[in-house]
């Protein structure tokens, strides 16, 4: 899952990107509106973090902007404006939901994950595929077959977990890199399919499908 986290703090936003690598996500720090527009027109991003006071634009107006020109992508409005006014505000300007600063990474994360598990349409919290013998805890990092943990890379855990988002449909695999590498990150040309590959061997080579000149699937 690759978040564009949107701080013009350098201490928050070191804080705030280290927090969501350790959780696993994939992340693209940018400082401004300005920036922000440009990342989102060039990634197909899972969330964005956005902070209220950035300079030039107000974070507001640009989460506005975005929703006026159809950019659905789920946002999180992180910020240390506590009045119920500015929350709602917040909300109805378009955003999945709203942190308060000071906040704890671990509620930040549980937060940014229900707001993708919403935005999936999936109540719970576990992902599954294959009738249910393939289970996914994206909170606890922890995958299991018929039962048996499954012991995976981060990035092994990344791409299966694009797949399991969206169980049963094929998933292009420049879909799945974008998903699983932020910016500035050496991508080998064939990591995805190296990844793929580890899957396969793990979890049963029938277990990802390669749909031919479409992409990778798992089924529901
Ligand atoms: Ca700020």
């Amino acid at each position: 899952m690759r978040v564009l986290l949107v701080e013009d703090d350098a201490m928050v936003g070191a804080a705030v990107r280290q927090g969501l690598l350790l959780a696993g996500f994939a992340v693209d720090w940018v400082r401004d509106g300005v920036q922000a527009d440009a990342a989102l027109a060039s990634v197909d991003y899972d969330a964005v973090l956005l902070d209220l006071g950035l300079p030039q634009r107000d974070g507001m107006s640009i989460l506005a902007a975005w929703r006026e020109q159809g950019q659905h992508v789920p946002v999180l409005i992180a910020s240390a404006r506590d009045a119920v006014a500015d929350r709602i505000a917040g909300l109805e300007a378009g955003a999945d939901d709203y942190v308060l600063k000071p906040f704890d990474l671990d509620e930040l994360v549980a937060r940014l994950r229900a707001v993708l598990r919403r935005r999936g349409g999936q109540a719970k919290a576990l992902l599954y595929a294959w009738g249910g013998q393939l289970v996914m805890d994206p909170a606890r990092h922890e995958v299991t077959l018929s039962g048996a943990p499954v012991g995976l890379s981060a990035r092994e855990f990344a791409v299966l977990e694009v797949l399991m988002r969206r169980p049963g449909e094929a998933i292009a695999r420049t879909r799945i890199e974008e998903s699983v590498y932020a910016w500035g990150e050496e991508v080998g040309s064939n990591a995805v399919e190296v990844h793929l590959h580890n899957l396969r061997r793990k979890l049963g080579i029938e277990r990802i499908v390669n749909v031919r000149g479409v992409g990778y699937k798992v089924d529901a």
